[in-house]
């Protein structure tokens, strides 16, 4: 499997729990410059709240738990999404949680920069990498591709 080109214009999925949202907002607000420089995706209610706290348009999916979580992560297996800003809710069990597992899945499947909490989303933002290309390198699955059934 070749490996994957990640641009220097970054796509960059943000999705926070409700009680987790004031905090992804915060954060972004506080980022808003080096965002800038990106593209932004989101859940539904998440990215409306961006929306409002950055006055810049954010491509939204449906709500989390009505598909949103899996609408991002069919993009994610596609290669159409570059990094994942995550602040799941550790605290509380969501009815969507086999969607939040499948998320979290598959952007270790496809090696993409992952945060769950606002220092990893520090350290992704602040790597010299965020501004730079860089390759993903990607396992080797031709082993299971090429599995005999
Ligand atoms: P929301 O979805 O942004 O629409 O609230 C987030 C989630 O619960 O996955």
């Amino acid at each position: 499997m070749s490996d994957r080109t990640i641009a220097t214009r970054k796509r960059i999925a943000l999705i926070a729990h409700d009680n987790k949202k004031a905090e992804l907002i915060d954060w972004v607000y506080y980022n808003r410059g080096v965002l800038s420089r990106h593209e932004l995706f989101a859940t539904g209610t998440t990215g409306k709240l961006i929306e409002e706290a950055i006055d810049r348009p954010v491509k939204k999916f449906l709500s989390g738990p009505l598909g949103g979580d899996q609408q991002i992560g069919a993009l994610v297996a596609e290669g159409k999404i570059d990094v994942l800003i995550f602040f799941w809710d550790p605290m509380a069990s969501q009815p969507h949680d086999p969607d939040i597992k499948a998320l979290l899945r598959l952007g270790v499947v496809w090696n993409i920069p992952m945060a769950c909490n606002r220092a990893t989303a520090d350290f992704i933002l602040t790597s010299n990498l965020i501004a730079e290309t860089y390759e993903s390198v990607q396992t080797d699955y031709s082993g299971y591709l090429n599995r005999k059934v």
